[in-house]
């Protein structure tokens, strides 16, 4: 069964998908690069819609989401595909899976809400794989979800066209989007993809008013370049701002890239200080074992506010009015009653 896709229009007997920049044009029975959308029958079709081929339940830190409703879980589910082609994508058995490779689960959008609230999630994401390439399936079942009371949240690379954009981000709550470099060089030739189109995502989705978290995987040799960094780090203090989050992650050999050695937890702990020295405040480190790095301290008082073990939250001490309890400062982000002072950090499949 597929889905009526929206976001393409013809060129002759082809069909050009607009969902993301790449633009694919496709004959009849031919899919995208993403490999889950296909002319069908003269029209553009989802194959993902409603099959979401991962499906577990997170504690929110790992998307990561450090500030959205910490130590809460999260009912998190990724389809097969993907629109970039990431040589270390950390992902890949999910992101280079053909749809009906796959075993799926079959989740209409008015379920999502239901599985989350019977798992006790605070939340659903929408991850492992990009969004991006099933925007239909996520528009309805973040709405559902939002119905129900339940949060919406994207993890994304943050390569979509505007008009996906604007009618997807706009029934999310909250967005981590990789900045997976700070050179067209890297995008181009790591991911397949441009790197314009992202920091316009950036931009957007941060002047919007949705809540958002930065990553970037550091990969040595690739994007650690201390003053490509450094460029990185400015851009985000003069574009978005130093209250959004940047999580700075270790990456580990992977897909195409296993002669690359994982990152020294040096490099990270070294850039870490890099953005802080241009205002960013919130600034994580990922995928190593860093006390410091994982702790947010009060914007006013320096308080330690949050402490993190890995995925676990060992002490949350931010009011549910978002405010630190020592000096009433205001911590960016979002939350409230459904935060938790403590969480265990567990994860389990359901798919
Ligand atoms: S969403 Fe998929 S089919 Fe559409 S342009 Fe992007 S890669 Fe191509």
């Amino acid at each position: 069964m597929t889905h009526p896709a929206r976001y393409w229009h013809r060129e002759g007997e082809r069909i050009v998908c607009t969902a993301c920049p790449r633009l694919c044009t496709m004959s009849e029975g031919q899919h995208g690069f993403c490999y889950v959308r296909k002319h069908e029958d003269g029209r553009l079709v989802s194959l993902a819609y409603g099959k979401p081929n991962a499906v577990a339940v997170d504690p929110i830190e790992k998307k990561p989401l450090w500030h959205f409703l910490p130590g809460t879980t999260i009912l998190s589910m990724g389809t097969a595909g993907c629109n970039l082609g990431c040589r270390f994508c950390q992902n890949w058995d999910l992101s280079k899976a053909k749809s009906h490779h796959k075993r799926a689960l079959e989740l209409s959008p008015e379920d999502v809400p239901v599985l989350a609230r019977r798992e006790g999630a605070a939340s659903v994401a929408f991850t492992y794989n990009d969004p991006t390439i099933y925007p239909e399936y996520v528009i309805d079942a973040a709405r559902a979800a939002r119905a129900a009371g339940v949060a919406a949240v994207g993890v994304t690379a943050g390569y979509i066209s505007d008009a996906a954009r604007a009618d997807m981000y706009p029934e999310l709550d909250a967005l981590n989007i990789d900045l997976k470099g700070f050179s067209e060089r890297f995008y181009h030739k790591l991911t397949f993809s441009h790197l314009q189109p992202v920091l316009e995502t950036i931009e957007w989705s941060v002047k919007r008013g949705l809540w958002v978290e930065l990553t970037t995987l550091v990969i040595p040799g690739h994007n650690d370049d201390p003053e490509e960094l450094r460029a990185q780090f400015r851009w985000i203090a003069d574009h978005v701002g130093p209250d959004v989050p940047l999580h700075l992650t270790a990456f580990h050999p992977d897909y195409k890239l296993q002669d690359i050695p994982a990152t020294p937890p040096e490099t990270l702990i070294r850039a870490r200080d890099e953005a802080r020295a241009f205002g960013l405040r919130f600034v994580y480190t990922g995928n190593i074992w860093d006390r410091v790095g994982s702790v947010t301290a009060c914007p006013g008082c320096d308080l330690p506010l949050i402490e993190r073990r890995w995925h676990a939250v060992t002490a949350n001490r931010v009011k549910a009015d978002g405010t630190c309890p020592g000096c009433g400062a205001k911590v960016p982000g979002v939350f409230d009653d459904r935060s938790q002072s403590t969480s265990g950090g567990r994860r389990y499949h359901l798919l």
